[in-house]
């Protein structure tokens, strides 16, 4: 299909974006490659962080004073926000956390280190980040639960005959990405839901990589828990959202203590406080927090369908210029099950080396390693790959300078006789 504006968004938007446009690398324009471990921020959320130090900032749910009132206001309406964004039916079951990371291991230390006894099943994949692996082991260790992983198709997608197998009475959780953050697969989880909850298990989706990109509608989905970061969405770093259902978060124990999550506390114990202070311990990152509402507008006001469109025009641009090219592997399913992003590998070019030289020499900017899934890599027989992962600012063009700059460092790395020139 030929690619055409239809497709995609305006350029404009990209004036939205200091750094995409004011930054040169090599010289040339920076071409922003690395979305999947932290998007850019648009003036609207940088104002909007500046003009709450400027006018509104203090703690929150603290003080009785002016600004204090007024911080709390706009920390409880980003929440209020996020549950509309998210089709959540309270915003007290949205949870301030620190990212992904910091949700899930909410889940895995409350809900898990009460719920779970030995001999219980934790279902997970093959596919995740080690932020839905180790926190289920650590778990699994402390319970006496058995952690098991769904496998893969030979073109990375989740093998839901083998999923359907290891599903049993047994399980009692199912963590799993929406969309994978190296092989860009997009799970089906509304199936996955549905399944696990024939058996009784409850399902934790770890959304980091899709709510950035794709609309989301928890209770649609039906899911238990959901979690995600707001540096992946336009937001800031520093702060995250855990989902959960309200008769779950209510049932499970606090996670840290401290000040803000009791309702009274004695010498000899404590009271917790109702949902959400109960999860949230301590001063929250308060402005970050805040700042969500800013990305959230700006996601809503581009639409998140039409977002979906753009990355994925870029994505069959890309993924058709990368088959191309000899010796390069791409990891992961076709395009028409791939969200936004392509991790490839070569033979015999390190991929740190390999995004060293496209940096230095091209100003492309992707990821190179293991993006946090070890398991993954060592599955597929390499150490690491390449990531190019696109957002709403990224262009076609973009896309010509990453394959023209992946041809010639190729070049570069070829063995003696078929060299163009040596890396500098
Ligand atoms: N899960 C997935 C699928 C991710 O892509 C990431 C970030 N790379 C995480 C979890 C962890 O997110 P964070 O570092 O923001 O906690």
């Amino acid at each position: 299909m030929p690619l055409t504006n239809k497709h995609l968004l305006p350029e404009s938007l990209r004036s939205d974006f200091p750094i995409i446009t004011n930054d040169l690398v090599a010289g040339r324009p920076l071409v922003f490659l690395d979305n999947a471990a932290s998007t850019q921020r648009p003036r609207q959320v940088i104002e909007l962080i500046t003009r709450v130090y400027e006018h509104d900032y203090a703690n929150v749910h603290r003080g009785i004073h002016t600004l204090s009132e007024r911080s709390t206001e706009l920390y409880e309406q980003a929440r209020e926000k996020i549950a509309v964004f998210l089709g959540a039916a309270h915003a007290r079951e949205i949870i301030f956390t620190q990212g992904t990371t910091g949700s899930i291991n909410l889940v895995a230390r409350s809900w898990g280190e009460t719920n779970l006894r030995p001999g219980d099943e934790i279902l997970t994949t093959v596919m995740e980040h080690h932020s839905n692996l180790v926190p289920w082991q650590q778990v699994a260790t402390k319970t006496g639960a058995i952690l098991r992983h769904v496998p893969l198709t030979d073109d990375g997608r989740l093998d839901m005959s083998a999923f359907q197998k290891l599903l049993s009475e047994r399980t009692k959780l199912v963590a799993v990405a929406s969309v994978s953050n190296t092989l860009g697969t997009i799970n089906p989880v509304a199936e996955i839901i549905t399944q696990a909850h024939a058996v009784g298990a409850l399902v934790l989706v770890d959304a980091a990589q899709s709510v950035p990109h794709l609309a989301t509608d928890v209770v649609k989905l039906d899911a238990d828990f959901l979690a995600f970061s707001g540096h992946k969405m336009l937001g800031p770093s520093g702060v995250g959202v855990l989902y959960g259902k309200e008769q779950l978060l209510d049932a499970m124990p606090p996670f840290l203590g401290g000040g803000s999550m009791i309702n009274e506390v004695r010498l000899d114990g404590f009271t917790p406080a109702e949902l959400p202070a109960k999860f949230e311990a301590g001063t929250p990152p308060i402005v970050p927090a805040i700042a969500m509402s800013a990305a959230v507008d700006y996601l809503q006001s581009v639409g998140l369908a039409a977002i979906h469109r753009h990355e994925m025009a870029l994505t069959q641009l890309a993924y058709d210029a990368l088959s191309q090219i000899e010796g390069l592997r791409i990891l992961g399913p076709a395009p028409e099950h791939r969200a936004g992003l392509i991790s490839f590998a070569f033979e015999r070019i390190h991929a740190h080396e390999f995004a060293q030289v496209l940096n230095d020499q091209f100003g492309v900017a992707v990821r190179a390693g293991h993006h946090c899934t070890q398991p993954l890599h060592k599955l597929l027989g390499i150490s690491a790959s390449t990531r190019a992962s696109f957002y709403l600012y990224n262009r076609p063009e973009e896309i010509d300078r990453l394959v023209e700059g992946i041809r010639i460092v190729q070049a570069m790395f070829a063995p003696q006789g078929r060299r163009r020139t040596r890396p500098q």
